[in-house]
């Protein structure tokens, strides 16, 4: 039997969400995206709402059940009110499910300050000469007494500016392509780590950056999952976050369309309101629907990783066709503003340059089709 309907208690806690993103995050996203300074008295706001432990074990502060599409639910009401600081549940999914797989020590010295919105942390797998084809990095992983050295440069980071620590994946020396990567927990304060701030046309809050590692060293205690597999369990996380980084852009969307709509009964023109001209509403009405479309997509996938069942392809494409569909809607919303659209006084403008990142961040359209084409030929029929 199909059922769209949310549980009472997913619809309780988006009312929650949704009350904290109108107070707390509308009224201060331009402020917050114009800085550096990442709002760490906002991060630990979230985390006392329960919305950065989604999934994760009680003993560390977490809400206990796996539940992947209240994580997207999540990130979808908090990107109403500022789709950078939305992406925090994500990053603590994505980093938090990979310490799972890390000794006692990193467990409890990082997993209940990053739930509790104490700290950030990083994913550090892009260099500057592998992005897309991530296992052709090049950064070393030396075994020494007691852990590791590690030597190389990771670009395009996220959260590089705040973070306490970073996800670092890098090889054995000799090894190529996933064989022989392994993953560790970097302390950023540590010896031979230099960050650099990387200047993007949005996301400035996320403090997106490089960090580079100049025998850097890692002790036993930091290797997080198996050694010479740290690349597979990376991988595996991405699943989920494409789905929710989609619903998150959508959510973005949503809040622009809505703006634009309440502003088309407001402005008028030729002694009308521009809500009088179906120029003006049916893109309304058209990118109502792309965003509704691509939202189910989104929610499925997720609703399929709950399940346990297979859920690559759709979420894969929850990450090309969202942000997509997003960018477009807020575009479209930002022409309803006429020359407010382009005002810098205005959040449309900001939300375009900030859900631009994701047409490329955690893997391009042009991967996830090459993803879902794999799957369709590979089954024979385009059905799910
Ligand atoms: C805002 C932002 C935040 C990011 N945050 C992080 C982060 O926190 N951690 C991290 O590790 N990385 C991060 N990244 C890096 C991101 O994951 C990479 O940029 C992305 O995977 C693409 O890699 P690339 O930039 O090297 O492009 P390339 O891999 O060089 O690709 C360039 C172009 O060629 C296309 N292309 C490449 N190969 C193929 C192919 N086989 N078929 C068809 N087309 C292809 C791509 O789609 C793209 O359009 C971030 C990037 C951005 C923009």
């Amino acid at each position: 039997m199909l059922d769209f309907s949310l549980s009472e208690e997913h619809e309780d806690f988006r009312k929650v969400l949704k009350e904290f993103s109108d107070r707390e995050l509308l009224p201060n996203y331009l402020a917050n995206s114009a800085t550096t300074e990442f709002p760490f008295a906002t991060l630990k706001k979230m985390g006392d709402l329960g919305v950065l432990g989604i999934g994760f074990p009680e003993r560390f502060g977490g809400t206990g059940e796996d539940d992947p599409v209240l994580l997207g639910l999540a990130t979808e009401t908090l990107a109403y009110g500022d789709v950078n600081l939305a992406s925090a549940p994500i990053q603590v999914g994505l980093v938090g499910a990979q310490l799972l797989h890390g000794s006692d020590e990193v467990q409890q010295a990082y997993l209940p300050r990053v739930i509790a919105g104490e700290i950030n942390l990083a994913i550090a797998l892009t260099e500057p000469g592998s992005g897309s084809d991530a296992s052709a990095l090049r950064t070393t992983a030396t075994r020494v007494p007691g852990g590791w050295r590690l030597s190389g440069e990771k670009t395009a980071i996220s959260w590089a500016l705040s973070a306490t620590a970073a996800l670092v994946y890098a090889r054995e020396p000799g090894s190529s392509r996933s064989k022989g990567v392994s993953c560790f927990l970097v302390d950023l304060a540590s010896e031979g780590v230099s960050v650099r701030h990387m200047r993007g046309m949005g996301c400035l809050v996320l403090g997106w950056g490089s960090i580079n590692l100049d025998s850097v060293f890692v002790p036993d205690s930091h290797l997080v999952g198996e050694e010479g597999r740290g690349f597979q369990v990376a991988m595996n996380k991405f699943d989920f976050s494409r789905a929710a980084l989609g619903l998150m852009c959508l959510g973005a969307a949503q809040q622009s369309l809505e703006e634009a709509a309440v502003y088309a009964t407001q402005r008028e023109t030729f002694g009308k309101p521009l809500s009088e001209y179906q120029g003006v509403t049916f893109p309304l009405a058209e990118h109502a629907t792309y965003v509704e479309g691509a939202r189910w997509v989104c929610y499925r996938a997720l609703w399929l990783r709950g399940e346990g069942k297979s859920h690559t392809s759709l979420a894969s494409m929850g990450k090309w066709w969202g942000p997509l569909v997003a960018k477009e809607a807020i575009e479209a919303s930002m022409k309803i503003f006429g020359n407010l659209g382009y005002s810098a006084e205005f959040p449309l403008q900001q939300r375009f340059r900030d859900v631009m990142a994701y047409l490329t961040a955690d893997g391009t359209a042009e991967i996830q089709k090459t993803i879902i084409s794999r799957e369709i030929i590979a089954r024979g029929t385009v059905s799910l």
